[in-house]
């Protein structure tokens, strides 16, 4: 018999493990709510057109990485590979730089896909959470975003993961740079595509990850040595303020990354544990984006972190999250009549926000009480035939063993008082 399994590169989510995965992105998104940032949420395709404007004809996402589709009725789509092209583009499309409420700040949470060739911590379909703040030039605005996504990775518990900082400049002084290093890289021994890159996005060079093209990059001009004065200013202002608020970073002038879009602050949080892919998250200023999607001129940052790679690293650094059992009550009914009243104590006790399950299916006692344990509940409310001659219900405490017969009308009633 053959039978199906999720496509390469792909992987599901199932209990108790995805458990991890929503904390993970409750606790990304937790210090944005806190921080005056909306919830967005945007489809899972769009125009390809979008993409390749917004994020880069000459990057590997959108050469080689897409997913791309025709429609029926003839429209070319993508799959979504990145969230913040969509962001911008809802958020003009919606006016909302036109509230008068500058920056606007948003945050969002979803599947982004991207055919890249499948290992550890590289996957096809993958998850982000990430966050945008659009339409303000402000080095206080990069860096509180930096702060936030430090504080959700503290707040996990992570500790091995350390954030990159570099500036990209600007539309100033990067196409002095730009030019400076075309010329040195010209000059190198390279192989045919890297050629081609020198001409198309000479920057990308620089993130080699070969050893003999790194080796050659030694002597490479480096892009602080070109800042014009407002990037150079606005770049310690970000420093400063991170230094400020006690987050450590490493100065990378090596840090390009992928994505054309970038000006001035660039940044990427890497975790130590997690072997070649290492990014667990990314991102910076893009104060270009909304012009090459056709919006006005909108100075914004943001950053995208990968849910994904921060379960890994939590699994790396051997991080166990605290979550709290999702059952408090289990039900388990001996006997028909006792199935029919139990459950209207679970329907009861559901209502006034205790969470509560049962045992379905008509099993045997044994059985059903070692569902009451799987499912973590701290009491388990028993009952059959005798128990309802005398008008009482069995409530069992399971972390002390503890049992004690409870009138069967003031059963709901105690188990909210024992939990509080
Ligand atoms: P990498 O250099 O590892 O390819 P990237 O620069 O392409 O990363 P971004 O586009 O900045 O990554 O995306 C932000 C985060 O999303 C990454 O730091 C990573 O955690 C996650 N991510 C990106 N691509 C994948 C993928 N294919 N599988 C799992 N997670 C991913
Ligand atoms: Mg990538």
């Amino acid at each position: 018999m053959s039978t199906f399994q999720a496509p390469k590169g792909t992987y599901d989510l199932t209990p108790p493990r995805s458990a991890t995965f929503l904390a993970v992105r409750e606790a990304i998104s937790a210090p944005l709510r806190d921080s005056g940032y909306g919830y967005i949420e945007t489809p899972g395709f769009e125009n390809v057109e979008l993409f390749a404007r917004g994020v880069g004809e000459s990057t590997d996402i959108v050469t080689k990485e897409m997913y791309t589709l025709t429609t029926k009725g003839g429209d070319q789509l993508a799959l979504r590979p990145e969230g913040t092209a969509s962001v911008l583009r809802a958020a003009l499309e919606a006016n909302l730089h036109k509230a008068g409420n500058l920056p606007v700040k948003l945050w969002y949470s979803g599947s982004y896909y991207r055919y890249e060739r499948p290992q550890a911590g590289r996957y096809r379909h993958f998850s982000q959470v990430g966050a945008e703040a659009i339409g303000t030039e402000d080095p206080a605005l990069d860096a509180e975003l930096i702060i936030l996504a430090d504080q959700a990775y503290r707040s996990l518990g992570l500790r091995q993961f350390r954030i990159l900082l570099n500036s990209l400049g600007d539309k100033e002084c990067r196409p002095v740079y730009r030019e400076a290093l075309q010329s040195f890289l010209r000059d190198l021994d390279l192989d045919e595509e890297t050629r081609r890159r020198i001409e198309i996005n000479p920057l990308r060079v620089l993130d080699d990850k070969r050893a003999d093209v790194q080796k050659q990059l030694t002597d490479a001009p480096k892009l602080r040595d070109y800042l014009c004065d407002a990037c150079k200013a606005y770049h310690e202002e970000v420093r400063a303020l991170l230094t400020a608020a006690g987050v450590a970073f490493e100065d990378d002038e090596k840090l390009v990354r992928g994505l054309d879009y970038y000006t001035r602050t660039t940044f990427e949080f890497v975790h130590d544990g997690l072997g070649s892919q290492s990014a667990v998250g990314g991102g910076g200023r893009y104060d270009g984006l909304s012009e090459m999607i056709g919006g006005p001129e909108l100075p914004s940052v943001g950053w995208a972190l990968g849910v994904d790679r921060t379960v890994l690293a939590l699994e790396a650094e051997g991080v166990e999250l605290d979550l709290p059992a999702t059952t408090s009550v289990y039900a388990v009914p001996l006997g028909e009549e006792a199935r029919r009243v139990l459950f209207g104590v679970v329907t009861e006790l559901r209502r006034a926000g205790i969470a509560a399950d049962f045992a379905f299916g008509g099993r045997g006692l044994k059985g059903a009480m070692k569902s009451a344990n799987r499912s973590g509940a701290r009491y388990t409310l028993v009952a059959g035939e005798r128990d309802f001659a005398e008008g009482v219900v069995q409530l069992k405490d399971m972390e002390s063993g503890e049992q004690s017969a409870v009138p069967l009308a003031e059963a709901a009633a105690e188990l909210a008082k024992r939990l509080g």
